[in-house]
């Protein structure tokens, strides 16, 4: 089956004209445009090439690849129609490159659907033919235009037909169906008469005859040169269809009509157009060849100047990284520096908080160590001040031993209070939590209290409410030193008035605490003062002049006690008025019985008379240690050092030794180690100054065989409670 598709070739080219717009300014462009295609429409190939080659002129000189891709599809088509099939294949090639050079999808897929054409149906080359159809369905799909989508569909129908690919042909003619609009008569054409061969070629002669018959009735009054060209060429087809059916009188019939209309469209016009070409086409075509040479090497220099553009790009490029590496070059060696700054500045800052560390522990460690040191003599002169008083009776009256007893008392008391300062900084501080019976140890502290309770003439008041529980759990030592600092600054700073110590048990965002409070009606405190008062050293200057006698140590020792024990403290005030101190404490709840057993009950009214070894190195704490045993009805013997404690406690017996710990020649702990292995059990309870939790742990852990540990300066009741413990 062939048939021609000029009419298609036209309709392409002219919707060129539309789709790439040649502007309507453009009216030269237009013109041009226009003539060339009247005439190769007319058959007039040598006015059409005429025009065609102006336009490529027109469109070369003012750089447009668009249009010269056209006027090179227009001329491509002309030598087609010359039948001079190799130049028109160079031609469309060159319409190619330009559309290439256009980025122009409609332009090459026109371009591509001639070239399909030209192999398919001059050079009787299917192959290519379909190469270039499917290269023209790829773009048109992607152009997405209906009609141009329909036309590549029915080529490659056609082709598929050719090739015998049945199935194929008819997918594609299936998909052109779709598409079918009344108007489309180039389309309906082609579509009627490929149904009529695809079923011809399939044998079902009726189907076949049904859609050739439609395609004559549909379409015969159409009466274009170029759909009478179709026509005719469906005519010789259907000739031949009812030839094979051995119809000859249908066939002879229709091969009549196919030959008046090539006689109409032929032999007339495009004969005499031919011969009219002939005389100046060699010309033309030399024209030609010059203009693809000057096109040829036109593409060069645009190829010539893109790739400039290119390098260009990328030198621009290229110089913007490296401005960008040079500036992260400079960035990176800028953080190095920074960073060797950094790290200088940093080992700096380092050495400096190394040394204002050691400084501060020198500091903390000399106070301590001085405080530790005038302990002892402080003991001795405290002692001493006791046993004159036991002994001479009348003293008591004396200023001068008042004086002194004072004196020594407040020295110790600055000196324990700078020590527990410290010690607390240094964290050097363990709680021990026990049972305690709370209303017996606040009675305790009250009795202590009323004596100077009583020198202010004030007034000491304990308020414990009733649901207040018997034993609570906490650090009696830690909890004593609270309420005392504050009930003797409350006594201190009130004359003539009340002091209250108040003890409840509250709920506090659902959970209970221990409310300590401790109130008075005195002098007050400023305002100013409130949040300052818990500072260390902080005194108020009004209390100053009143000459109050003070360290400003402890209401921080209060606070940092209160803060280790994960309690709050809080503070009213006014002048003249009183204040308020307020204490929260966790309330730890008992949990078992067990831990009542456990309580301390030891009785220390009555012990019976024991007899003591004491190893102590300084003559003073000797005598007065002595003393004090003796004053409370115990026998005592003295020894210098550790090595006459051991000699002494082997040959004599005792109930008990009080072994001083820093001694001469064999000091307490290895004493108390040889004591032990030589088979000595009775209970050996060291004595020391420093009151240093980690020293007095290791006092107590070394497994050396000391019982327990005392700490100088000593109260009778002290060592009466300890004694107390070990011996029944
Ligand atoms: P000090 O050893 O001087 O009493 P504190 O830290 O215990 O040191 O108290 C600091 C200062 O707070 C006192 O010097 C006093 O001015 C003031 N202060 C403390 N308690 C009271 C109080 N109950 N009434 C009035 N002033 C008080």
């Amino acid at each position: 089956m062939k048939k021609s598709k000029l009419i298609v070739f036209l309709l392409f080219v002219l919707q060129i004209v539309f789709s790439q717009g040649i502007s309507d300014k453009d009216k030269l462009a237009r013109t041009l445009y226009t003539k060339a295609l009247k005439n190769l429409n007319d058959f007039k190939c040598s006015e059409s090439l005429y025009y065609s080659q102006k336009l490529l002129d027109y469109s070369l000189q003012k750089n447009r690849p668009a249009l010269a891709a056209v006027a090179y599809n227009i001329i491509g088509l002309n030598f087609e129609e010359f039948g001079d099939l190799k130049k028109s294949a160079q031609y469309y090639n060159s319409g190619l490159k330009y559309a290439n050079i256009a980025k122009n999808d409609t332009l090459r897929n026109y371009i591509y659907n001639n070239m399909g054409n030209l192999y398919y149906f001059k050079f009787k080359d299917a192959i290519k033919g379909l190469y270039f159809y499917k290269k023209c369905y790829e773009i048109s799909k992607r152009v997405d235009t209906p009609i141009d989508v329909a036309f590549s569909e029915i080529n490659l129908a056609d082709v598929y037909l050719e090739l015998k690919q049945y199935q194929e042909a008819f997918n594609f003619l299936t998909l052109v169906q779709q598409k079918i609009q009344p108007t489309d008569y180039e389309i309906g054409m082609s579509f009627y008469s490929l149904m009529g061969n695809y079923y011809e070629m399939n044998h079902d002669f009726k189907k076949a005859e049904y859609y050739y018959l439609k395609c004559i009735n549909d379409f015969k009054y159409l009466n274009l040169a170029i759909h009478k060209a179709h026509q005719s060429d469906i005519y010789l087809l259907v000739s031949k269809f009812y030839e094979k059916k051995n119809d000859a009188v249908k066939s002879l019939n229709y091969l009549k009509k196919h030959d008046s209309l090539q006689d109409i469209l032929f032999n007339q016009e495009r004969k005499f157009e031919f011969r009219k070409a002939g005389g100046d086409l060699e010309a033309l075509e030399n024209k030609l060849k010059v203009q693809q040479i000057e096109t040829d090497k036109k593409i060069q220099e645009q190829k010539i100047s893109e790739a400039r553009r290119f390098t260009t790009i990328v030198l621009i490029f290229l110089a913007i990284l490296i401005v960008f590496l040079i500036f992260i070059f400079k960035g990176y060696v800028n953080y190095k520096e920074l960073n060797s700054k950094l790290f200088e500045n940093n080992e700096q800052l380092k050495l400096a908080q190394e040394k204002t560390e050691e400084a501060t522990k020198l500091k903390s460690q000399f106070l301590s160590n001085v405080s530790h040191e005038l302990r002892t003599p402080l003991y001795g002169v405290i002692g001493m001040a006791q046993i004159l008083e036991s002994e001479h009776k009348e003293i008591k009256d004396s200023p001068y031993f008042n004086a002194l007893k004072f004196s020594s008392n407040y020295l110790l008391t600055l000196i324990n209070d700078v020590l527990n300062v410290y010690k607390i900084e240094d964290n050097d501080i363990e709680f021990n939590y026990e049972l305690i019976d709370i209303r017996k140890e606040i009675n305790h502290i009250n009795d202590s209290m009323n004596v100077i309770a009583k020198s202010n003439c004030n007034e000491l008041i304990v308020s414990i409410s009733e649901d207040f529980p018997k034993y609570i759990k906490t650090d009696l030592t830690r909890f004593s030193q609270i309420l005392i600092n504050l009930v003797s600054n409350a006594l201190k700073f009130t004359h003539h008035g009340k002091v209250e110590i108040k003890l409840d048990l509250i709920e506090k965002n659902t959970n209970q605490c221990i409310q300590l409070q401790v109130i008075d009606n005195g002098i007050g405190i400023p305002k100013e003062f409130l949040d300052k008062i818990f500072e260390k050293f902080v005194q108020v200057d009004v209390h100053l002049q009143e000459q109050y006698k003070g360290t400003g140590l402890g209401l921080s020792i209060v606070k940092r006690l209160v803060d280790l024990f994960k309690g709050s403290i809080s503070l009213t005030s006014e002048i003249n008025k009183g204040s308020n101190f307020t204490i929260l404490l966790p309330y730890l709840n008992i949990d078992s019985n067990l831990e009542l057993h456990q309580l301390s009950n030891y009785h220390l009214d009555h012990l019976k008379p024991l007899k003591i070894l004491v190893a102590e190195d300084n003559k003073i704490n000797q005598m007065v240690t002595k003393k004090l045993l003796e004053k409370n009805h115990h026998y005592c013997k003295i020894v210098e050092n550790g090595i006459e404690a051991v000699n002494c406690a082997t040959n004599e017996k005792f109930d008990l030794i009080l072994m001083d710990i820093n001694m001469p020649e064999l000091n307490g702990i290895d004493a108390t180690t040889k004591l032990r292995a030589l088979g000595i059990t009775i209970p050996i309870i060291a004595l020391t100054a420093s009151d240093k939790e980690n020293i007095l742990k290791d006092i107590k852990d070394n497994s050396n065989g000391l019982t327990d540990v005392l700490v100088k300066p000593f109260e009778y009741h002290d060592l009466q409670l300890i004694i107390s413990k070990y011996i029944n």
